[in-house]
């Protein structure tokens, strides 16, 4: 990138008028497609995205099953129409790494011994990306997960942590994630309403390892927000539910 970097921060205040430790505007909604068994619906800031979950189901080709467990697949996918600059469509290396990264992050939370020989697969799909996607496509796998009622351990919660302008600052936008000195997502596995483990933490950039400290305390801070609003999402899922039996 060689436009000249904005100043991302003015007078203590970011671009969008956030303070340091706020996240953008989150809006769950589970159950939000009717074929698939578990869906979701999220926006976090700019970002859309539908997930879909498929099973647990028989795993076909029959190989790739798994006689003691069940096999997880997970395909992130960015729509064409998603970013500035139409995208070619189909998988590239960096949607092929983010899909990795997140079924391996989904997976500690899974009962997968539970699914002997089945397959649980998980779509999502970025309508709209604006920075952050990865980790709000895990907000909403695990949402759409649970509203698919696989067996859960807890639920996954991500988000990312940036360096703008030497500050450490939670749920970054593009204009953050393009210019800033790093950027670090992380996805916590939470259990009975506590961050248990790290299930996934990247990062580009740089950083000290005390700030890198910092950000993963900010990250927390953000995850248990985060949190309230996937329980919330689900809740109301239930509760409409209830009202229509
Ligand atoms: P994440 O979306 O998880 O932050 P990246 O750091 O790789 O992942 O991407 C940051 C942002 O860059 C994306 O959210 C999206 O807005 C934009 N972006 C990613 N890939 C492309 C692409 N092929 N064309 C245009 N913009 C892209």
């Amino acid at each position: 990138m060689n436009e000249e970097k904005p100043k991302l921060i003015v007078d203590g205040k970011r671009l969008d008028g956030r303070s340091f430790d706020e996240l953008r505007p989150i809006k769950i909604e589970a159950g939000i497609l009717k074929r698939a068994d578990g869906s979701c619906y999220i926006e976090m800031g700019k970002n859309k995205i539908v997930a879909a979950v498929y099973g647990p189901r028989e795993v076909h080709p029959k190989h790739l099953q798994d006689p003691s467990k069940a096999v997880i697949r997970y395909r992130y996918n960015m729509a064409p129409f998603s970013v500035e600059e139409r995208k070619r469509p189909g998988p590239d290396r960096r949607s092929i790494e983010i899909s990795k990264v997140s079924k391996e992050a989904l997976e500690p939370v899974i009962m997968k011994e539970l699914f002997p020989r089945s397959g649980i697969d998980i779509f999502v799909e970025v309508l709209q990306a604006d920075a952050g996607t990865r980790t709000a496509c895990l907000n909403a796998a695990s949402v759409a997960l649970i509203d698919a009622g696989v067996a859960m351990r807890g639920i996954v919660t991500a988000v990312a942590v940036a360096k703008v302008d030497g500050q450490l600052v939670l749920d970054p936008m593009k204009e953050e994630d393009n210019y800033g000195e790093a950027d670090v997502p992380f996805a916590f596995l939470i259990r009975s309403g506590k961050i248990e483990s790290i299930t996934l933490l990247q990062m580009d950039g740089r950083m000290t390892a005390e700030e890198l400290k910092k950000a993963l305390e900010l990250a927390k801070k953000g995850a248990m927000e985060i949190y309230a609003v996937q329980r919330d999402a689900i809740m109301r899922k239930y509760r409409s539910e209830e009202e229509v039996e």
